[in-house]
């Protein structure tokens, strides 16, 4: 995201009365930008506070727990949060006792083909996924229509979030379903796309999968893309399946990459994809899904790449590509894909940063949501034992508590 002070909004050589109305203006649109900040949410109750006591709280950061935690929420942000002790809790705020369960920010699927679907959206939230994002809309809406769909989607907190891409930016005739012929064609759609209200910009860089072929972007496009897009704030999620792709997506400087790749991942690029901090979002639960179909060993491969990558300190955020090819994915807590990620070599506490900070990292949210600290918006959840136990405990959720509304209780 582009740099932003303050001081960059403030003008000069005006009136005592403008200046002061610029300097609010500013205020909250730094607040809107840096933090947690509810006033444009008016279906929050601005005046309930509640205290969850007695949690272990896991912050997403990849801290070590603190045990008996407690956190103040108000207006939809945190508070306050630290160990009970420390912690002062209002006399009107809702006291709730987690009774040892565990605190954990909202999770992420960062891969997902959601096609607006609401029951979709409140089955992820009601397990505790209080995030998806849309990296591919497969619907027949116009990309406008599409992006209005996820304004109003959004509105409603017993749905999980939507980040959205809109369309597969690709090339005329390439894989995906927003061809572009040019550079300048490139720039003139991916700004077009961005007007619309795209969170992001997904692109095709794929030739061929399984012996079906297509043309493929060129380098000069795709640089032309991830140009445009970071020039209005905008990242860039690429989809890739070979070393050969990974290289024109390193070579244009995109955000991150989704699949794991299913040849050998060279080394140099493992310390390229780190060195440029470029994210990757492995989908094992798609090549799981597509070995076993085919008999073929695509899922034991993008393991291993993805156990190579882990070690060397790549950067990780967990996604499926649910609803994105005709295999089963689980829909709620994405526990097939953490199950993968174990079997890779990723502890718990890598698996849970995967799903939370690095998953809204993706989503371009990071300053929002993602982890557990004060002045961030409050999605959370608890689950009854611990996962870094057991990542099982994943699936056992207590409460979901989606932008400081509990959306689902069993307190
Ligand atoms: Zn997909």
């Amino acid at each position: 995201m582009p740099g932003f002070t303050l001081e960059s909004l403030m003008l000069k050589n005006k009136s005592k009365s403008t200046s002061i109305v610029i300097l609010l203006i500013n205020i909250v649109i730094y607040i809107s930008l840096t933090g947690c900040s509810n006033v444009d949410d008016t279906q929050l109750e601005q005046n309930e506070v509640f205290a969850l006591i007695n949690g272990t709280l896991i912050d997403g950061t990849g801290s070590v727990p603190v045990l008996n935690a407690a956190l103040i929420i108000q207006a939809g942000c945190i508070e306050e949060i630290g160990q009970n002790s420390e912690i002062e809790i209002p006399d009107h705020a809702v006291i709730i006792n987690l009774d040892g369960g565990t605190i954990l920010p909202g999770f992420f699927n960062t891969h997902v083909h959601s096609d607006l679907n609401e029951s979709d959206l409140k089955a992820w939230a009601k397990a505790g996924v209080t995030t998806v994002r849309d990296l591919g809309y497969i619907g027949t809406n116009s990309h406008e229509q599409l992006f209005l769909d996820r304004n109003a989607l959004n509105t409603d907190l017993y749905n999980a979030r939507m980040v959205a891409a809109g369309p597969l930016v690709t090339t005329i005739g390439g894989y995906g379903n927003f061809g572009v012929a040019s550079v300048e064609d490139a720039r003139f759609k991916v700004q077009q796309l961005i007007d619309s209200g795209a969170d992001l910009i997904k692109i095709a860089i794929e030739d061929n999968l399984q012996g079906r072929t297509w043309p493929m972007l060129s380098l000069e496009e795709i640089t032309a893309i991830v140009n445009t897009a970071h020039e209005n704030g905008v990242p860039v999620s690429a989809h890739i399946s070979r070393s050969t792709h990974l290289i024109l997506a390193i070579e244009a400087g995109v955000d991150d990459v989704d699949h794991m790749i299913v040849d050998i991942l060279p080394d140099s690029l493992i310390s390229q994809m780190i060195e440029n901090d470029i994210y990757w979002v492995p989908t094992l639960e798609l090549w799981n899904g597509v070995s076993q179909m085919y008999s073929i060993n695509w899922d034991d491969i993008a393991i291993s790449n993805l156990r190579r990558f882990v070690s060397a300190g790549g950067k990780v955020a967990i996604g499926t590509d649910y609803g994105g090819y005709i295999t089963e994915f689980d829909l709620g807590m994405p526990i097939s894909e953490i199950r993968l990620m174990a079997e890779a070599g990723m502890s718990s506490s890598q698996i849970i940063v995967a799903g939370t900070k690095n998953a809204a990292y993706v989503c371009n949210l990071e300053e929002k949501f993602g982890t557990l600290e004060k002045g961030k918006y409050a999605d959370i959840i608890v689950v009854e034992n611990n996962p870094l136990d057991d990542i099982e405990a994943l699936t056992v959720i207590q409460m979901v508590i989606h932008k400081g509304t509990i959306i689902h209780t069993v307190f």
